[in-house]
């Protein structure tokens, strides 16, 4: 949706029982998309998706630096891995894109397109 400014996100987490699955989505205005989830002993916050909206000039493929800081406060979460993983889907290209959480504050580098791996035909 061209005009639509609102982002959405959902945490990922590992369950203790090994499965894994994804938080609530929410949804806020942009760089304000609050994530929450409710974590049992023994889960892992390992990852975090959220959309970005269209735009005809920024490169919504690539995290933003607040996103990195984002991830960097996530890291300091006991219950989150510290390898977790940053995820964007791109509104205009339809398509998430992977990114290594620590590998900020910024980059103008786009990360692996894991949409064919993540949608089955
Ligand atoms: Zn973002």
């Amino acid at each position: 949706m061209k005009d639509d400014k609102i982002e959405h996100g959902a945490l990922l987490i590992r369950y203790a029982d090994g499965s894994v699955g994804a938080s609530k989505i929410t949804s806020g205005i942009h760089d304000e998309v609050k994530m929450r989830a409710d974590i049992a002993p023994g889960d892992k916050i390992i990852g975090y998706i959220h959309s970005h909206t269209y735009d005809d000039v920024v490169d919504q493929r690539l995290p933003s630096r607040h996103d990195f800081e984002t991830a960097a406060e996530l890291r300091k979460n006991p219950h989150a891995d510290p390898h977790l993983l940053l995820y964007i889907l791109d509104m205009k290209t339809n398509s998430v894109y992977e990114y290594h959480s620590g590998q900020g504050p910024s980059t103008k580098q786009v990360g692996p397109n894991i949409t064919k791996d993540v949608i089955k035909p």
